[in-house]
């Protein structure tokens, strides 16, 4: 945190390592991909694993609309079906009215079940043809995040 209380940074694109611009990269493709008739509403994500390799996901809306699926956990959903679930940065491309697309609660919660408080998912939100990033964590988005072993040791304390 900086001293205004902010969990995050702003960083130039160009000064970000070549991975991570690579990675912006891919999440502005995936953007292009967008499934999204009904709000128009484009949002890509690359996923970083810890072996390298990137998934990238794209939103995916449905006539019912309660069904549709947000690009970050489609990429999640692509990397843990196989069988990849170490996580090491995640790059979300999109535009609302100039200001950065953050993750939705639930991508927030989905996106926590695989990360490791000693080695934090690193979350760079990006506006396609933008010249900056916002620079954050899945910990600094989600603070206090559920974890099923801290209900279950809640439980077997009181039974
Ligand atoms: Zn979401």
């Amino acid at each position: 945190m900086d001293s205004a209380g902010k969990s995050f940074k702003i960083v130039p694109l160009d000064k970000l390592n070549s991975d991570v611009q690579h990675l912006i990269t891919m999440s502005t493709l995936a953007r292009e991909k967008a499934y999204c008739p009904y709000s128009n509403f484009k949002i890509g994500a690359a996923l970083q694993c810890d072996d390298g390799t990137i998934f990238a996901g794209c939103n995916v809306e449905n006539a019912s609309y309660g069904l549709a699926i947000c690009a970050e956990r489609t990429a999640i959903v692509k990397a843990v079906s196989e069988g990849k679930m170490k996580f090491t940065k995640i790059a979300i491309a999109g535009l609302n009215n100039n200001q950065f697309v953050s993750p939705c609660g639930a991508c927030r919660q989905f996106l926590s079940e695989f990360n490791n408080v000693n080695d934090d998912v690193a979350i760079y939100l990006y506006q396609p043809k933008g010249s900056n990033v916002l620079v954050t964590s899945i910990s600094e988005l989600l603070p206090m995040d559920f974890k099923f072993n801290e209900i279950k040791d809640y439980l077997n304390k009181i039974y």
